[in-house]
């Protein structure tokens, strides 16, 4: 099978040669006229050399790839691919007897950019980021059923808030394979959490947070803890297994909602909700909470508001960090991919510096393995956080 050639400028192989997997438009010497949004495309050094294949987009990230050697895009490209994704979190017990529900693929992270799979005990959240990818979807789902057998009960698409806005205007999100028959309740470290993937936000769950909720319980005992950003509740419901009283707010009234079911689920009854916006909420509190949790929203979706960002991440932890009792902690997360670690960390320090706490660093946090960070590709590192002692 052959697709269409690109051929890139001479010195512009270099990155495909360290494996990053994008090329950005600047980089084609030669392409079709009539290629379109969403084409397989083979990518050709200046003098003639294969060097990937990819998808092609109208952008300025031209070409993902989606392979470094020649081979043909079909079912068993896609289910060498899931497989290897699925055997990576099965090595590393990701899915195990206390947990169902992980990042089953993650864009780069895994060889296909634009490719977004989350796995909630038998049932798949598919989003495509890319038209490309997205094209494929009916292929990744036989690859799907093939891959995980019995361990798939359904598959749904929901790529309509990912692909860019003039590719998703007329699509829907529906499902491709199977049905949600029941209220979808999952495990994650033995903890139940309902999830609802066709009204929420996301794909239903930040199941990035999986590890850091853990860490946060040892720190919970005979404590009172605040969790803003709460969405569904997730540190919420680990705080509350230890805590003397948990209080969770988010501006969200429909994230509150979930969140109070995931704490009833849990059968906990030290915990309060308030649908308030966390600026608001902590402004007027002084020394009443001895955790505190705070994993915002991205504040920087791209490079133009990281300036922005930054003082939003130093204000609300200058906040957080007076209020917190003394000989307190802080948790403390930034999601935004521009926001580098070294960023945060110097945002926090700086707010520590402005709340004029004295503050000793516990923990640096990141994202799980089933969002893997590989080398030749740094920007996936998204997901950073830092435990404070605030004396
Ligand atoms: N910590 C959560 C995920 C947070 S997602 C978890 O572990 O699941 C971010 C949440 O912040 C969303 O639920 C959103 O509704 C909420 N949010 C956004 N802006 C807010 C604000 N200013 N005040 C309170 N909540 C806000």
């Amino acid at each position: 099978m052959s697709y269409p050639i690109i051929i890139l400028h001479k010195g512009k192989e270099t990155s495909l040669q360290r494996f990053h997997p994008w090329v950005f438009s600047g980089a084609i010497k030669l392409k079709p006229d009539n290629l379109i949004d969403g084409e397989i495309v083979s990518i050709y050094s200046h003098n003639n050399i294969f060097l990937a294949t990819g998808f092609y987009s109208n952008g300025s990230i031209a070409i993902r790839i989606i392979s470094f050697i020649e081979t043909e895009i079909n079912l068993n490209f896609w289910i060498q691919k899931i497989n290897n994704a699925y055997i990576y979190r099965q090595q590393l017990g990701i899915l195990n007897n206390t947990t169902n529900v992980c990042r089953l693929f993650f864009g780069e992270g895994d060889g296909v950019p634009g490719l977004i799979i989350d796995y909630y005990n038998g049932h798949c959240v598919l989003q495509a980021h890319t038209l490309g990818v997205y094209l494929q979807k009916q292929t990744i789902v036989e690859a799907l059923k093939h891959v995980l057998k019995n361990n798939l009960i359904s598959v749904y698409d929901k790529s309509k808030e990912t692909l860019p806005k003039n590719q998703s205007e007329t699509i829907n999100n529906s499902f491709l394979f199977g049905a949600l028959d029941e209220e979808l309740v999952v495990k994650e470290n033995n903890y139940s959490f309902a999830i609802d993937f066709i009204n929420g936000q996301k794909t239903g769950f930040f199941i990035d947070q999986r590890d850091n909720r853990k860490l946060l319980t040892k720190y919970c005992q005979s404590k009172k803890v605040l969790n803003t950003f709460a969405y569904t509740g997730g540190f919420s419901v680990y705080a509350a297994k230890n805590a003397i009283e948990v209080h969770s707010v988010d501006v969200s009234a429909t994230a509150i909602k979930l969140a109070n079911k995931n704490v009833e689920i849990n059968k906990l009854t030290n915990h309060t909700s308030f649908v308030a916006d966390t600026f608001d909420f902590i402004k007027d509190k002084k020394n009443e909470y001895d955790v505190i949790i705070l994993d915002p929203p991205a504040f920087a979706k791209n490079l133009k508001s990281k300036h922005n960002a930054v003082i939003g991440y130093k204000k609300l932890n200058a906040m957080a960090l007076k209020l917190i009792k003394p000989n307190g902690i802080l948790f403390t997360f930034s999601c935004s991919g521009v926001v580098d670690k070294n960023l945060f960390y110097n945002t926090i320090i700086s707010a520590s510096i402005e709340a004029k706490r004295n503050v000793k660093l516990l923990h640096y946090l990141y994202q799980p393995p089933d969002h893997p960070v590989i080398p030749y590709f740094p920007e996936g590192e998204y997901l950073k956080g830092m435990v404070l002692w605030v004396e």
